[in-house]
């Protein structure tokens, strides 16, 4: 890395830290390299970490990677695997089968029928082998941007003159002009900024849970047939459905099979999260769907014998009333967990990271431009922008999350079992989340930070926030 490197902070310089080298911190990270904005990464990890399982990208979570940086969009093409049995004819419709409802007399004609299906645009929906993804991103992070082992605890507003100041597990320290908290559904600095008594400051039971396994595609064809295993679909049914679509080139098929548990997730408390994941066997999610259709019951026969039930936990019953304090602000899940109903949690967080990006490039223009002007408080005033502009959407979705399930399921009132009904609410909330309005955000954001900028902050919000140490 030479010198000049944005990475490298520079008196003056806008210096940006991003907590967390998931999906939404990777993507933030090289929106801002990309604007010649310092960035540095803080990962609590030894290294990159995803699971072994799939994630698929909606086409507005695509179009803003493109504005973000191109190199995004490379790094998910040369992961993500289209929909179909002919790689360079995808098949971009989206699939949804009774599951459940069977003939045993008549098994070839009764079981999995197609109720409906959706265009998801071109490779509107490819899925991607999460580990690989993260590993084609980190390509065109430049070294020296990341700090492993840097699991941030606290941080410290020391007024407008100064910058903020970072406090790690290890008791090191660092400084940063704005944060940007990527640290997912945990989130520290939710905690910090929203308070430790908050019950907002942690996400919470969905009362679902998810089996997840990627399964050899050697072993899913001859049981399936080519188009099942090789297109996505999902198979609904009363209180459960499962889901898969090909990944990792079509060598593998993401199955995640999802189940209702009406009890409390044992490892988390009220205020609390442990551990979001507990083993589990073939066996029990073989009982989820005992008595459903032969084609459910053939897809779980695939499952490995041991493997993992994630409890979903989301932010619906406790919203965050703010995504920002001073000159913090929450991205991705850190800001609005999400259950995965929709399949967007990460792809929402791409939009969160196109704003953030369009706002301190924007902020990095006006200190360039105009000397005398004072870095924190216009890097809170932009802050206060995206505040304004994401909450209804990325709270939207975590409420269309919830209510879509129950679509899938059988269980929402106005639509039950009548397929046109649900065909028509699915269609319409998934096109607001597909054929999003980029430029109409782009454009508010713009508007809202001309206004915001030479507005004088009201003293008491001025003073910022003040986080104490933990
Ligand atoms: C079953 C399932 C299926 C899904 N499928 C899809 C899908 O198809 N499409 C889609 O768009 N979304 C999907 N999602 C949602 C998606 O996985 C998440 O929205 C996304 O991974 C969130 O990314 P993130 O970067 O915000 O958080 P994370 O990926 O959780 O990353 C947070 C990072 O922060 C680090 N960290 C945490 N605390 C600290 C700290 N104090 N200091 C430093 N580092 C810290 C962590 O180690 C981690 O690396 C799915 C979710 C589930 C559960």
């Amino acid at each position: 890395m030479t010198a000049d490197h944005p990475s490298q902070a520079r008196p003056g310089r806008l210096q940006v830290a991003v907590i967390g080298g998931g999906i939404v911190g990777l993507i933030t990270t090289l929106g801002l390299l990309k604007r010649n904005i310092a960035v540095k990464v803080y990962e609590q990890s030894r290294g990159f970490r995803e699971i072994g399982a799939g994630v698929a990208f909606t086409a507005n979570a695509m179009q803003c990677m493109a504005l973000l940086d191109p190199h995004i969009v490379d790094a998910v093409n040369a992961v993500a695997t289209p929909n179909g049995e002919d790689m360079d004819k995808p098949n971009d419709y989206l699939r949804w089968h009774d599951g459940y409802h069977w003939d045993p007399e008549h098994p070839e004609t009764s079981d999995d029928k197609l109720l409906f299906t959706l265009y998801s645009g071109y490779k509107g929906f490819q899925g991607c082998h999460r580990a690989h993804l993260l590993d084609e991103l980190v390509k065109y992070v430049p070294s020296g941007v990341v700090e492993f082992r840097k699991r941030l605890t606290s941080y410290e507003d020391r007024g407008p003159q100064e910058r903020l100041l970072l406090r790690f597990e290890d008791g090191s320290t660092a400084e940063a002009d704005a944060v940007i908290a990527c640290d997912g559904i945990k989130s520290t600095v939710r905690r910090i900024l929203l308070g430790a008594d908050n019950p907002a400051s942690y996400p919470h039971f969905s009362h679902k849970v998810a089996y997840r396994a990627l399964v050899p595609m050697d072993q899913a064809e001859p049981l399936l047939g080519s188009f099942k295993a090789r297109n996505q679909h999902m198979h609904t049914g009363p209180g459960a459905h499962l889901l898969h679509f090909p990944v990792d080139g079509g060598k593998l098929l993401n199955v995640v099979a999802f189940a209702t548990e009406p009890g409390d997730w044992p490892l988390g408390g009220t205020n609390t999260v442990g551990n979001m994941t507990a083993p589990a066997t073939r066996e029990q999610v073989a009982e989820v769907f005992r008595g459903w259709g032969p084609t459910v019951r053939n897809i779980v026969s695939l499952l490995p014998a041991e493997l993992d039930r994630w409890a979903i936990f989301d932010t619906y019953d406790h919203p965050a009333p703010t995504f920002v304090g001073g000159r913090v602000c929450l991205a991705g899940d850190a800001a609005h967990a999400s259950s995965p109903h929709h399949g967007a949690g990460a792809g929402i967080g791409v939009e969160d990271a196109l704003a953030i990006c369009t706002l301190l490039a924007r902020v990095k223009e006006t200190l360039q431009a105009e000397e005398a002007v004072l870095k924190a408080g216009l890097i809170e005033k932009a802050l206060r922008v995206y505040d304004r502009v994401r909450p209804p959407r990325s709270q939207w979705l975590v409420q269309s999350s919830r209510e879509v399930c129950d679509i899938y399921e059988w269980n929402y009132p106005s639509t039950g079992t009548d397929w046109d009904k649900c065909l028509a609410e699915i269609t319409a909330r998934s096109h607001k989340l597909w054929y999003f309005d980029i430029a109409g955000m782009l454009a508010e954001l713009d508007r809202g930070y001309e206004k915001m900028k030479n507005l004088q902050l009201a003293p008491e919000v001025a003073s910022d926030h003040h986080p104490s140490a933990e």
